[in-house]
């Protein structure tokens, strides 16, 4: 496949990145990842945005959303991609020798888009899991207070899901001061006593684009949204919980740690909030 890289489109084996990178030497970097369906780039723009605040707070240079979304087009139809999803990753680019600090002058940061295609056999695994809802478990928190950035910084996340993995279940949640947060890559929502619950949009989560469209769907619905913490001790009360996020989508968990949440079935309104992402995906078409 081609690969964007600093400029220019390459052959995927030719799309080297130098080992002085400051990715590599100290995960200085951003990244986005967008879902295509159809051939189509979903909610481009809202990534592309939070691209660029990622970029400011690492004070990186300001990226080109205009030029990144035609890059994306152009990936798009050179891959000949049609179901999957479009990778950019950011860098402070090459600093040799290895310094912590910025580099002084002009070091030019590292820009690199992928694609990734969904095979037939992800895609439906996929959508089993979203008809029949997944297990997850509980973990301490243990990532830095900037969560918000979304950094390629991600070993806590990768041990979390690693865990989660080896527990056989789809996602790790993060616990933090006894409220349930988000997942290592996706948004936490809860149906309590009626109403959506899911943590605020702050420093210690990543602002799902996912997210803020299922809490949009959800208001248009008429369900009352709260942006408050999840209590670790209410998991056992809470009639739904379901995830949320690029890939995973409106993604129904049906036990935690091992117990049944609510019914222990998908409930209805993850299967309304599914239908109504559905659709949103179905009208790019
Ligand atoms: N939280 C974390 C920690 C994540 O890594 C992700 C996915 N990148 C999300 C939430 C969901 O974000 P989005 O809906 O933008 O995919």
């Amino acid at each position: 496949s081609t690969v964007y890289l600093n400029g220019e489109f390459v052959p995927h084996e030719r799309a080297l990145i130098s080992v002085e990178d400051r990715a590599f030497l100290f995960a200085d970097g951003i990244y986005e990842v967008v879902r295509v369906y159809g051939g189509r780039p979903f909610d481009l723009e809202p990534h592309l945005a939070r691209l660029s605040r990622s970029a400011g707070e690492l004070r990186l240079p300001e990226p080109d959303g205009e030029h990144l979304a035609a890059v994306t087009r152009e990936l798009i139809r050179r891959n000949g991609l049609d179901e999957g999803t479009v990778y950019f990753q950011i860098t402070r680019g090459v600093h040799a020798p290895r310094a912590h600090a910025f580099p002084t002058g002009t070091a030019a940061p590292t820009v690199v888009v992928l694609t990734h295609p969904l095979s037939p056999e992800a895609l439906a695994a996929g959508e089993q899991h979203r008809r029949e809802g997944v297990a997850a478990i509980t973990v301490p928190e243990q990532r830095w207070a900037r969560c918000d950035i979304k950094s390629v910084s991600l070993l806590p996340n990768v041990l979390a899901k690693q865990q989660a993995v080896e527990r056989g279940a789809y996602e790790a949640l993060f616990v933090r001061d006894g409220f349930v947060i988000e997942g290592s890559s996706s948004n936490l929502f809860a149906v309590l006593d009626g109403e959506i619950v899911t943590y605020p949009a702050c420093n210690y989560i990543l602002n799902g684009i996912a997210r803020q469209r299922v809490i949009r769907n959800a208001r248009e619905l008429g369900y009352t949204v709260r942006e408050q913490g999840i209590p670790l001790g209410a998991l056992d009360r809470c009639q739904e919980l379901f995830l949320t996020s690029t890939t995973s989508e409106v993604m129904p968990i049906v036990a935690v740690d091992g117990k049944p949440v609510g019914s222990g079935a998908v409930g209805p309104v993850a299967r309304a909030l599914q239908a109504a992402y559905r659709d949103a995906v179905r009208a790019l078409r």
